[in-house]
């Protein structure tokens, strides 16, 4: 990485311009309350793990999270199932598909990973409580710790996705079908509506960005939002995987961990350094803001931040480099 916050900030101020007037992207419209989002609401923020934040544009402006859940939830599942329960039911394989498609690996018989939705239902079944609502506020709970503030379930796009969530509602008859369901599919997909329902604003969204950055620990709470030895199972999975069927070009291109969410946001993570998040509804390829990976691209290309090129030590901002 090269630069200072004051760098960063700068050149984050001039992407925001630069970016504002690309209208690329179309907002989600099969789940019928998304549709209804401003196309031109477009927020970028920063926050560093000294917890300092940097944001412009529409950073107040909620918006439901979606699948930039999974990361929190595979850490979660992690944490209540333990790592070879997880890994047994789901596979590491990036699966090249969209994230709603309805197929298992050949191999394992399993989702292919924990991101697409088939594996996010997993994981999602894999959540401990003594009823739903215990669940849900397990979820809540994880989200807060990593987002900082207290977040609630935007009930119209909750009861929106579950009214037409037919789709989501085959994936996990077809999860049933193979045994890779525990707890009755309704219940499941009810947790899952609701989960991808929280609603956020960008700067809590890199906020969490920012807590997978510091090793668990929220920089701007001090709260530990997960145990730090499934950091790395969580980031290599979105390094894989979080972007579907873009993540090989992401990785090529962008080369750190990130997740995208059909609700218009995309947060990625620069290990020991920060975390950016971008908000944006209209998506382009793999349902990921199409702004958002535009931004992201030109951050981790003028920051040097692609993983692959950095020098070990490049990541610790605060103190040199070992000699
Ligand atoms: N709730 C959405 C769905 O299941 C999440 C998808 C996404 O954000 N990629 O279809």
């Amino acid at each position: 990485m090269t630069g200072s916050f004051e760098d960063i900030k700068e050149l984050v101020r001039e992407l925001h311009q630069k970016y504002a007037s690309f209208t690329e992207g179309t907002v989600a419209s099969y789940i019928p309350e998304l549709a209804k989002a401003n196309p031109n609401h477009f927020g970028i923020s920063v926050v560093d793990i000294d917890g300092e934040v940097f944001e412009i544009g529409d950073c107040s402006q909620k918006f439901t999270i979606q699948s930039a859940i999974n990361p929190i939830i595979h850490g979660l599942a992690l944490e209540h199932v333990g790592p070879d329960t997880v890994e047994h039911r789901i596979g590491l394989e990036p699966s090249g598909n969209p994230f709603n498609s309805i197929s298992l690996a050949e191999r394992t018989r399993g989702p292919e990973n924990p991101m697409i939705n088939a594996g996010a239902i997993c994981l999602t079944d894999m959540i401990r409580g003594e009823n739903p609502t215990q669940r849900l506020s397990e979820v809540l709970s994880a989200v807060e710790r990593y987002a900082g503030e207290e977040l609630g379930v935007d009930m119209l796009v909750y009861s929106s996705e579950k009214l037409t969530g037919h789709r989501n509602r085959a994936i996990a008859e077809f999860l049933v079908n193979f045994g890779l369901l525990h707890n009755p599919p309704e219940q499941v997909l009810d947790l899952y509506f609701q989960q991808c329902s929280i609603s956020l604003n960008c700067t809590q969204l890199a906020t969490v960005a920012a807590t997978l950055a510091n090793r668990g620990l929220n920089p701007r709470t001090g709260i530990l939002a997960v145990a730090p030895d499934y950091l790395r199972h969580i980031l290599s999975v979105m390094f894989s995987c979080g972007m579907y069927e873009i993540t090989g070009q992401w990785a090529y291109d962008v080369g750190l961990p990130a997740k995208s969410g059909i609700g218009g946001g995309l947060f990625a993570v620069v290990p020991g350094c920060m975390g950016v998040a971008v908000y944006s509804p209209p998506l382009g390829r793999g349902g990921a803001t199409a702004r958002g990976v535009k931004v992201l691209r030109e951050l981790s290309d003028r920051l040097n931040l692609h993983l692959m090129s950095a020098r070990h030590g490049d990541f610790h901002r605060n103190s040199d480099p070992e000699p």
